[in-house]
């Protein structure tokens, strides 16, 4: 059957693709400390991207102020990666656009828009992909619950990276779904690290291991071999469902600290913790690599919000949040603190009737 030998064929290519993307997987960590000057691209995005990411760059030209007129940071703005401009020329990054944020060190992103079906891929995933951002770090912190918890999701890998790859025969449709060795090391690794580093005493993997036995399968045995490196270091293992139901356990939840999963079930769990926070608007988002690094809120472009006439109650705490990890990650610890505590101590609530996002910035700004 002529589709079949085109669907083993297009199959062929997502093999030898996905085997030149692990050739090259190595490369050597940035030192930020030593750097002399540090690019941070600025990029909009969609929605309330433009709108949140108006005051996250008022705050970063507030807390580095002497270093951007000292020249050794740069702001540099990034433009074209609007779902207009994307849509126009078909490509889910444009290839300009691509080239100057290869041209950064790092990136505050706001939110992009990915159609629903078709062939665009979704622009975070390109970026992911194409700067080798393999670990998705996403904080939620409760401390009047005692809830301390970091997500370690897996970026570069899983059916989330191959979406876009699938195959449609007559009657049927069929995604496909990665996980490498190499991949599965160095996100392991670096949740680990994380623990080490911060005092955390438990890593908890999460996978459908006994379902996806040969990826997830592969995933948790990594994650095991890498744990051994790590003897102070608790390690347990859950499935997706019930790790679903743990984070709404009162009784057990607070006993949770680093959680290591694939790419899929990492993006929608860390939904549901965010939520348990407050709201998808109240969390950031490090995405991490070894030469580049990506910096956003959790959530999408909130197209409704737009539609509803509610943007301006699109809360900027996430992206704020994330300008906070940004600055640890270029090794600013002090202007990380500043927000930090600017971001605890601020007690305005972002909704209707409440505050709204620019009252909000407004107040941090004062804080700082
Ligand atoms: P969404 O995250 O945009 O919105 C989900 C819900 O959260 C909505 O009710 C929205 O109003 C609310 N919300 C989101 N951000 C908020 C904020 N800062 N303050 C207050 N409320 C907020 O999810 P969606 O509607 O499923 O996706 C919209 C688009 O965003 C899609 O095209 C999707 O692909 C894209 N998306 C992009 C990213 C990213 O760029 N990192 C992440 C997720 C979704």
């Amino acid at each position: 059957m002529k589709e079949v030998t085109l669907a083993c064929e297009a199959f062929q290519k997502l093999l030898e693709e996905q085997l030149r993307r692990i050739a090259n997987m190595n490369s050597e960590k940035v030192d930020f400390s030593a750097k002399e000057t540090v690019t941070i691209g600025i990029i909009d995005g969609d929605g309330i991207g433009p709108m949140i990411m108006a005051h996250a760059v008022k705050v970063l030209e507030t807390l580095l102020d002497r270093e951007i007129s000292a020249g050794s940071i740069v702001l540099k703005r990034i433009e074209g990666l609007t779902i207009e401009n994307r849509l126009a020329l078909g490509q889910s990054v444009p290839s300009d656009t691509l080239a100057q944020i290869k041209t950064c060190d790092v990136l505050l992103k706001g939110p992009t828009t990915t159609p629903m079906g078709g062939k665009m891929e979704s622009a975070n995933v390109t970026l992911r992909r194409e700067l080798d951002l393999y670990a998705n770090c996403r904080p939620v912190s409760i401390p009047e619950k005692n809830i301390d918890w970091m997500f370690y999701r897996e970026n570069t890998e899983g059916e989330y990276v191959l979406g876009s790859r699938g195959v449609e025969l007559p009657g049927m449709a069929v995604d496909f779904k990665v996980t490498t060795d190499l991949g599965t090391r160095r996100i392991a690794r670096a949740a680990f690290e994380y623990a080490k580093n911060n005092g955390k005493t438990r890593v908890s993997i999460v996978t459908k291991a006994n379902i996806m036995k040969k990826t997830d399968g592969k995933f948790t045995t990594i994650a095991h071999e890498v744990a051994k490196d790590y003897p102070d270091v608790t390690v347990d293992d859950w499935y997706i469902d019930i790790m679903t139901a743990n984070l709404v356990n009162e009784a057990i939840r607070d006993q949770f600290q680093v959680v290591l999963l694939p790419n899929l079930y990492g993006d929608i769990i860390t939904d549901e913790a965010a939520q348990i926070q407050g709201g998808v608007g109240t969390a950031g988002s490090a995405n991490i690599g070894d030469r580049y690094a990506m910096f956003e809120a959790i959530h999408g472009s909130a197209p409704r919000l737009i539609e509803e006439g509610l943007a301006a109650y699109a809360n900027p705490a996430s992206i704020l949040k994330a300008t906070a990890m940004l600055l640890r990650h270029i090794c600013r610890a002090d202007a990380a603190e500043r927000l930090e505590k600017a971001l605890d101590s601020c007690k305005l609530t972002v909704d209707i009737g409440k505050a709204t996002g620019a009252e909000y910035a407004e107040a941090i700004l004062g804080a700082l």
